[in-house]
């Protein structure tokens, strides 16, 4: 009997330091010391040993169980211990983490510097849904279906008469028809077309802008569009207007800006002509003012559209517009 409790004792000894989290703590104690354990088997015998060696037995095993508790409550204490270590080894008198801080995306910080040039012209901003109806995005800009000028647009049909909208310019419809002239605006966004390649994405970003009073006339235009491109670029930068073709304007323009890579002495970018086109824009077709209601003898006014992407690729040099879609930090974090 003697034996055994001290080889009981041994035996728990070793297991115990074996033990390394709370869950075999937890099965060793009810394996040693629980109702049903190997201690309380041995104390169960102790009835059948001779009368005369009870009482220093049953000492000893008092004196076990004892230790076994001990050492168990011990072990149980370095196991919590280290349970926490992380906030043991804390030192708080070491510097915080640095985390780098967010930057705004060129383009957003292009749109940003876009809108506030308009807005110090007086112009309001407006967005509208990416989401449109054929009749904003085409018919009511005089692009009547079938009109050739729709096959220019690659665009993402949703269904017959919804669209991605392929410009910001169904805005300009939007606006007229719930509002009377005067009327200066701004509408900032994203447009959508099929196509893609190092100058396309198959979405980017565009201002369509409008004026519409009395006898607003070409003069008015290039003067707005002078200042927009003198504090977007340099103050010195040429401009120049170049006849062309859209539906909703009449008479119609492109701009282009003297080269900013090279100066206007030609180079790769301007393919060697010195100039880069940036806008289009036009005096509004009078067919626009006849869908919204508006008296084409006593209201004239311009409209004109930008590129976001193209004209932050202008400014800072970028020659593949889909770096900025490539979510590189790398390349984000220079802006
Ligand atoms: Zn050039």
């Amino acid at each position: 009997m003697e034996d055994e409790l001290l080889a009981l004792q041994d035996e728990a000894g070793v297991e115990l330091a074996s033990v390394v989290d709370n869950n075999a703590l937890e099965q060793f104690r009810v394996r040693y010391l629980g109702r049903k354990g190997l201690f309380s088997g041995l104390m169960r015998k102790l009835g059948q040993v001779a009368k005369e060696d009870r009482p220093r037995l049953g000492k000893l095993a008092n004196e076990i169980k004892q230790n076994l508790e001990k050492a168990f409550t011990a072990r149980k204490e370095i196991l919590s211990r280290q349970g926490s270590t992380d906030s043991a080894a804390f030192d708080l008198t070491l510097p915080g983490r640095c985390y780098p801080f967010g930057k705004l995306h060129p383009v957003t910080q292009i749109m940003d510097e876009i809108c506030e040039i308009f807005a110090g012209l007086g112009f309001g901003i407006a967005e509208g849904p990416d989401v449109e109806t054929d009749f904003y995005n085409f018919e009511a800009l005089n692009i009547p279906p079938h009109h050739p000028a729709r096959d220019m647009h690659d665009t993402f049909y949703i269904n017959d008469k919804v669209l991605l909208r392929t410009h910001t310019s169904p805005m300009q419809a939007r606006i007229m028809e719930n509002n009377s002239p005067p009327l200066r605006f701004i509408a900032p966004g994203k447009v959508y077309r099929c196509d893609s390649d190092i100058t396309h994405t198959p979405m980017f970003h565009q201002v369509e802008g409008f004026l519409v009073d009395h006898k607003v006339s070409f003069a008015d235009l290039k003067g707005v569009l002078s200042v927009f491109i003198a504090r977007m670029f340099d103050a010195d930068t040429p401009i120049r207007f170049r006849p062309s073709f859209f539906p909703f304007t009449e008479p119609s323009a492109e701009v282009d800006i003297g080269c900013v890579m090279c100066g206007g002495k030609g180079c790769r970018v301007c393919k060697q002509t010195g100039w880069l086109e940036i806008l289009g824009a036009g005096l509004i077709d009078p067919e626009v003012f006849k869908k919204v209601d508006y008296d084409i003898d006593e209201y004239s006014g311009f409209a004109f559209g930008l590129g976001v992407e193209r004209i932050a690729m202008l400014k800072y040099g970028i020659n593949d517009i889909r770096l900025y879609y490539e979510n590189d930090l790398r390349f984000l974090g220079q802006f």
